[in-house]
């Protein structure tokens, strides 16, 4: 099968770095022992896995003793939830987790089953019309058993800003723990968890050109998280399993490399963006309107909803045309089902199965963004002319 020429999803993955590819080479058949192991070729593995982790505490502003290598971030959101749930819980701290409406799957299924299987109480608070989580709300939600706040940076799939600041800031004015999926927000900004108020961070390496299979969790609280996976204490306990050195390597190089291009990489995805931006609804003035917050949002991501329109036959008709989009976030591109995203922004149904999303990354060019403005109006007036069709030959029948 052909690849698509034209990659508008990299929030759904990104290609490996160049020179994250060669920083790992060493680490499958030359330095490969088990950093656990008690001889050289060990040692020399265990080596580098603590200098990543060092670089990593070093770019993150934080300590080598706050970084957890996962497999995945959806692993580091469990870790961070479970984990510090239970550990409150067992401290006698409290019993109440608060998150918001519009959390990737893997806080909200998370946090679910902590609520359905656990016992624990859940607060899931709304979002406004952008998408973004109100302090108000946060606040308002605020118990004498609340022991966490988990909102995420960004939206994976509308793309906006959530004001983690400042629920940050509250949250340790009442002692209260933070954790920040920041799986799409990562490579945008240069963090300083000196200064930025998180306790708990998720960042997944294959969003910034990392290797997919390795996750990190930043946990700098002192919560004392209990481990979803038991075993042989690797990790300081935390997350048993012999460590998968050429993916850490991988993860802490890419990250690395993010920070060094970030104003560059920045810059120049924000200009395709606001291209998409400004472009895609005023091709289809009474169709299409723009998904999240129109300045408070990621610098590589435009979403869209199309009214009467699936997202997913758009989404099929771009790949036809050698476009790769994504009809929200990646878990739930090809689901028939109405996105839950939308409707949490309070979209009616006949815009809730139109979402689109194009993410931008480094490989991306104007050209490309041409070449999308010119397939995008035929591909959509086709569309709605067959969706006329079929609903007049619905009544017919
Ligand atoms: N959180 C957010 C915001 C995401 O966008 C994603 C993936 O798209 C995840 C968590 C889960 O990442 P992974 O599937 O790599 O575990």
């Amino acid at each position: 099968m052909l690849a698509n020429q034209i990659y508008f999803d990299h929030g759904a993955t990104t290609p490996v770095h160049p020179q994250v590819v060669i920083a790992m080479e060493p680490f499958w058949n030359e330095t490969y022992g088990n950093p656990s192991s008690f001889h050289r070729t060990g040692m020399v593995a265990a080596r580098a896995v603590e200098m990543a982790r060092a670089t990593a505490a070093e770019l993150l502003g934080t300590n080598p003793e706050c970084i957890v290598f996962t497999s995945c971030a959806t692993e580091s959101n469990n870790l961070a939830l479970r984990g510090a749930m239970m550990a409150e819980r067992i401290a006698g701290r409290g019993n109440h987790l608060i998150t918001g409406m519009i959390e990737h799957s893997a806080v909200l299924e998370t946090a679910r089953q902590l609520r359905d299987l656990y016992g624990f109480e859940l607060t899931v608070v709304p979002v406004d019309e952008f998408g973004r989580v109100s302090l108000t709300d946060i606040e308002a939600a605020l118990r004498p058993d609340t022991v966490m706040i988990s909102i995420m940076a960004a939206s994976n799939e509308i793309g906006t800003m959530q004001p983690w600041n400042e629920i940050g800031l509250l949250a340790r004015s009442r002692g209260i723990l933070f954790h920040t999926d920041a799986v799409q927000a990562v490579a945008t900004r240069r963090w300083d968890l000196t200064i930025d108020p998180i306790d708990m961070m998720t960042i997944a390496p294959h969003k910034f050109y990392g290797p997919k299979g390795v996750g990190i969790l930043v946990d700098r609280s002192a919560a004392g998280l209990i481990p979803n996976q038991t075993g042989g204490g690797h990790e300081s306990g935390l997350r048993a399993g012999t460590l998968n050195v050429p993916l850490i390597v991988g993860a802490v190089e890419a990250l690395r490399l993010a920070v060094d291009d970030l104003a560059t990489r920045v810059t120049h995805v924000t200009a395709l963006r606001d291209r998409l931006l400004e472009e895609i609804p005023a091709m289809f003035p009474d169709r299409c309107i723009i998904t999240g917050h129109p300045t408070e949002r990621l610098s590589n991501s435009a979403s869209f909803a199309f009214r009467e329109l699936s997202g997913n036959d758009l989404l099929i008709h771009l790949d036809i045309a050698g476009i790769a989009a994504s009809s929200g976030s990646a878990c739930r591109s090809g689901s028939p089902k109405p996105s839950a995203v939308l409707e949490a922004i309070g979209l009616g149904p006949e815009w809730t199965s139109g979402g689109i999303r194009f993410t931008l990354g480094r490989q991306s060019t104007g050209e490309q963004v041409d070449y999308l403005f010119a397939v995008m109006p035929d591909i959509v007036n086709d569309l709605t002319r067959l969706g006329h069709n079929l609903a007049a030959a619905a009544v017919q029948m």
